[in-house]
């Protein structure tokens, strides 16, 4: 039986493995760090893929559903100004939120309830390409030897540097983060999605579970690396986005033009550290899902790993590119400010349900 080494601790990782256990590889999980912070929505596209892997009830707990998406302005004096209102409840797809701790613990138990799978807490620094074998070397300087590697150790990790040639982004966006089991802000955050247009840049609010807690997950992009999330005098707005917020600041990658190979001499790059996407369309984990069920059909009828890769790079690398182009536009379009930014309200207004639908549609129905 030919062996899989995936590495990599977060979400991707425990999505692939849950794929592979069940395939006819010898698995082995080298799991960094387990650094999950926050939650990440769920589009219906991303429900869709996730149903098909794990089972639904045990979703549901921990799962936070939305009935709406909302638009709305911060003006000059503090007060929000509805832009646009887009009902969810007609629709029979769900959308919602689930925190990375819940998901990657539903997807780990499930690869754990496996009993041939084998967990290393294992940082890979090296891959070694050694004849018909590839070798992996940790931070305790033990070697590994396995016929495949699935890197899912994101933007950062030794996979990627061993495809790519380097780890290292560019053109980086500070993006801020926070967390508030404030009940006032969880109420008035309530069943909702809310985008925030501010001069300074734009929030994302949604409610979430953390920890079995209600809560309340916050984003924040400036409009440049400069600015850092702004502190309100309103009282009202301080009830939804509290002053005291501890923020936390993730830089993502910028570059959606940089195409890059992701398999290298058996070394086949998954999740993040395949394709780096922007957070503006929060596709980045409901793709990568696709990609799994992508990957979960293909090996139903055929188990030859090359001839997987090939077929996945053919079939979903296009898609990638196209999502993150229209993250990117629509990253432009919320951050835009001054007369851009006047005209951008205007067509809010004026045709928001149709723009969220041309925009979102193709993206959930895919
Ligand atoms: C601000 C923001 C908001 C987002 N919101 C959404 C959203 O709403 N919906 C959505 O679908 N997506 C969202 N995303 C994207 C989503 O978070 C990512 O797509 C997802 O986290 C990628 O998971 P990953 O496991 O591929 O990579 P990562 O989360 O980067 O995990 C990589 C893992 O590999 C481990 N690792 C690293 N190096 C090594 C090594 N050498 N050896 C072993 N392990 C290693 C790390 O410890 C880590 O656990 C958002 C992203 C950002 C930045």
């Amino acid at each position: 039986m030919k062996s899989i080494s995936i590495i990599g601790g977060g979400f991707s990782a425990w999505l692939i493995a849950s794929i592979f256990i069940k395939k006819k590889f010898s698995v082995n999980v080298f799991e960094g760090e387990n650094l999950h912070f926050g939650s990440q929505q769920i589009s219906p596209n991303g429900w869709k893929a996730l149903t098909q892997i794990v089972d639904k009830e045990d979703i549901k707990p921990v799962f936070e559903a939305f009935n709406a998406i909302h638009i709305k302005k911060i003006n000059s004096e503090e007060i929000l100004e509805l832009l646009s209102n887009y009902d969810l409840t007609n629709n029979d797809e769900v959308y919602g939120s689930i925190s990375r701790e819940n998901l990657v613990n539903i997807l780990k138990q499930q690869v754990l309830s496996n009993k041939d799978v084998k967990i290393y807490s294992s940082l890979i620094n090296h891959i070694i390409d050694s004849d018909n074998k590839i070798e992996l070397l940790d931070t305790k300087k033990r070697i590994f030897e396995t016929d495949f590697v699935i890197g899912a150790d994101g933007t950062q990790g030794a996979s990627r540097k061993f495809v790519v040639g380097s780890n290292k982004q560019t053109n980086l966006k500070k993006i801020f983060r926070a967390i508030s089991l404030d009940t006032s802000s969880y109420n008035l955050a309530k069943k909702t999605l809310q985008i925030l247009l501010h001069s300074q840049g734009y929030f994302v609010i949604y409610p979430t579970i953390i920890k079995n807690k209600k809560a309340t997950n916050y984003i924040f992009v400036p409009t440049d690396n400069n600015v850092s999330p702004p502190i309100f005098d309103s009282e009202l707005l301080n009830y939804l986005i509290p002053n005291k917020l501890n923020w936390q600041i993730s830089l993502v990658g910028n570059n959606t033009n940089e195409i890059t190979s992701i398999f290298k001499k058996g070394v086949f790059l998954f999740g993040e550290a395949a394709f780096p996407t922007l957070p503006h369309l929060a596709q980045g984990g409901n793709q990568i899902l696709e990609d799994a069920i992508f990957l979960k059909d293909f090996l139903e009828n055929n188990n030859n790993f090359n001839e997987m890769v090939e077929s996945f790079i053919q079939n979903r690398s296009k898609q990638r590119e196209i999502i993150n182009q229209k993250s990117k536009i629509v990253g432009k379009a919320l951050s835009s400010q001054k007369i851009t930014g006047y005209f951008r309200n205007l067509a809010i207004q004026s045709k928001g349900k149709k723009l969220i639908e041309d925009i979102f549609n193709q993206v959930w129905i895919s």
